[in-house]
């Protein structure tokens, strides 16, 4: 039997066995000791050892009970997170999409559409968040930041790690349009 991973709100790796989640402890000699999610919260004692992914020791959960629900609120919310970062469709759509498909006894223990729309977009966010400034001229201009938004070429030259580093932006368009005139006004800073 091959073991089940869910991934925490934190993308955490969790270990789910027996309706319990478990979240990793330690290795040791190969072995991977897994312990309660909520060993702090309920002073659980309950363990689940693993060599090459195979269960070798269970040790029980000794004062609470699984909480299967839970765990496939946690799934689908994760499976939302994969979701929501590889497709196109709004936040708001694939959350619909995923609720849908959800048994209605779980729809309870789902974090509310705004909760989870703030959490999407949040993952979103760091996905598009703009690289550091740069504090020396040796850098490369990422792919998304050269071209238009139309698909059309804007980094027209990049003289690279020769100093001074020489960026010119522009499109085909203006160049054309420049051609054709009879002033051109310059600028430096
Ligand atoms: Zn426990």
């Amino acid at each position: 039997m091959s073991l089940v991973y869910v991934n925490s709100e934190k993308n955490k790796r969790m270990l789910e066995y027996k309706g319990f989640l478990h979240t990793q402890e330690k290795i040791y000699n190969e072995k991977v000791y897994w312990k309660c999610s909520e060993s702090k919260k309920n002073k659980c004692k309950g363990r689940v050892h693993v060599v090459n992914e195979n269960i070798v020791k269970f040790i029980k959960h000794n004062n609470h009970v699984p909480n299967a629900s839970k765990i496939e609120v946690k799934k689908a919310v994760s499976h939302l997170k994969e979701i929501s970062s590889q497709s196109t469709l709004s936040t708001h759509a694939v959350i619909g999409e995923i609720s849908s498909q959800l048994p209605s006894a779980l729809a309870a223990d789902m974090p509310n559409v705004q909760t989870l729309k703030r959490t999407i977009q949040r993952l979103c966010q760091r996905e598009e968040a703009s690289p550091p400034n740069p504090n020396n001229f040796d850098f490369i201009i990422p792919e998304q930041y050269r071209n238009t938004s139309d698909g059309e070429l804007f980094l027209h030259y990049d003289s690279g790690i020769n100093l001074p580093h020489i960026l010119i932006y522009t499109t085909q368009k203006n160049l054309d349009f420049m051609e054709n005139c009879e002033h051109w006004f310059c600028d430096g800073t």
